[in-house]
């Protein structure tokens, strides 16, 4: 079998508390009539797909002609074409990821089989959720525990809440310090939201890397007795150091990793011991054996991983045959809660979410096709559909 082309497209539309919906999907077409699909996250605003499709695009020629199934060589010739390019972060990893999705896509489909088997097979057949969740405009305490009850009553086992955003309570907009009354602020609504759900149910907290190394630890120490399954990015993600300073201060749950890529990014993470989980995007951490590698890092130091997904299904159940396939599974984000197409967009055994499980795909390849009308009414600012050539 030989690969005979590779396009990309951006399919999506921007919606309010989605993390991000408009995504690069990538397609590489073989000789033998089989289509593979990938997707890369977009990072939202940053790139709008766009930058990481002209990323695939340019790394087209390496794969022209090549067996798909010889990944781990195709994709340490990509991912060494852009060593002098950044290409240890975006769009670099983002495209890698979405060219080697579509691979195993192809794979999957020439044998007949699942992609988890072709990882060492499944120790789990569903996959836990938690849901990102946001309480409307108001960020106050009651309104963060409604919503969690809300969420809680539709079966979701784990939520999760952003803390960071109460931008008119800083005392000054340019520096990362929390202020007497934010911080405040930011205690009352996650005890609120504990309180609301009671002890019996996960809740992880999210800063998105917004707080300075003081704030970060004054809010991990003031939470511990709240029990999180994690406080995450409470510190921006370049300096490792700076988190291991916060995880070595507190007895809260430690968790980063969504602006982190590849196992080199993570070897870092977890030799100076900065984090208690780890929490990679499966749609932009460099793809599924890299993921796999990633996993399998983080068990030799016991430590869980529960990624962190904006991805439309098609992405997502390429996360979850990675998340069958690993023994140190904790939990996978879902944020399209609110995104009333999500399920439409695509293809397959649905629905794909339900009472806050997302059942792994037993159909060949990653099992989920986009679905072409709704994904041609979803391209993004003018993008052209796939053309079988
Ligand atoms: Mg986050």
């Amino acid at each position: 079998m030989k690969i005979t082309d590779v396009q990309a497209c951006v399919i999506g539309k921007s919606e309010p508390h989605s993390g991000g919906s408009i995504w690069t999907f990538v397609r590489v077409y073989t000789d033998e009539g089989i289509v593979g699909t990938g997707e890369c996250n977009s990072a939202g605003i940053f790139t709008s797909g766009f930058a990481t499709k002209e990323t695939v695009l340019t790394l087209k020629d390496l794969l022209i002609g090549e067996d798909p199934f010889n990944i781990g060589p195709l994709y340490e010739k990509m991912r060494r074409r852009g060593r002098y390019a950044g290409g240890n972060s975006a769009p670099f990893t983002f495209a890698l990821t979405g060219i080697e999705n579509a691979l195993f896509d192809i794979v999957g489909k020439a044998l007949g089989v699942p992609v988890y088997k072709l990882l060492g097979g499944q120790f789990r057949d569903r996959i836990r959720l938690y849901a990102d969740c946001h309480a409307g405009e108001t960020n106050e305490p009651a309104a963060y525990a409604a919503r969690a009850q809300e969420v809680v009553a539709e079966g979701y086992s784990a939520v999760k809440f952003d803390v960071d955003h109460k931008a008119d309570a800083k005392l000054d907009r340019h520096n990362w310090t929390v202020g007497a009354a934010e911080m405040t602020h930011i205690v009352d609504l996650i005890a609120a939201t504990r309180e609301g759900i009671g002890y019996d149910v996960d809740l992880a907290i999210d800063c998105h890397g917004q707080f300075d190394l003081p704030s970060a630890i004054t809010l991990a120490k003031a939470v511990e007795d709240l029990r999180l399954m994690w406080l995450e990015e409470p510190l921006p993600a370049e300096n490792i150091d700076a988190l291991a300073q916060v995880r070595a201060s507190t007895s809260t749950v430690i968790c980063t990793g969504e602006n982190h890529y590849t196992r080199f990014d993570f070897l870092e993470l977890l030799r100076q011991k900065a984090v208690d989980v780890i929490m990679p995007d499966l749609a932009k951490a460099g793809g599924i054996l890299e993921a796999k590698r990633i996993a399998d890092m983080a068990d030799t130091h016991y430590i869980p991983v529960a990624p962190h997904n904006v991805s439309s299904p098609l992405g997502m159940m390429a996360a979850c045959h990675v998340l069958a396939s690993i023994p140190n599974f904790l939990v996978l984000e879902f944020h399209g809660r609110e995104i009333s197409w999500w399920e439409d967009l695509c293809i397959g055994d649905k629905p794909f979410i339900q009472s806050g499980w997302m059942e792994v795909s037993d159909s060949p390849g990653v099992g989920v096709e986009l679905d072409e009308t709704v994904a041609r009414s979803l391209l993004w600012n003018g993008d052209v559909y796939f053309v079988a050539p």
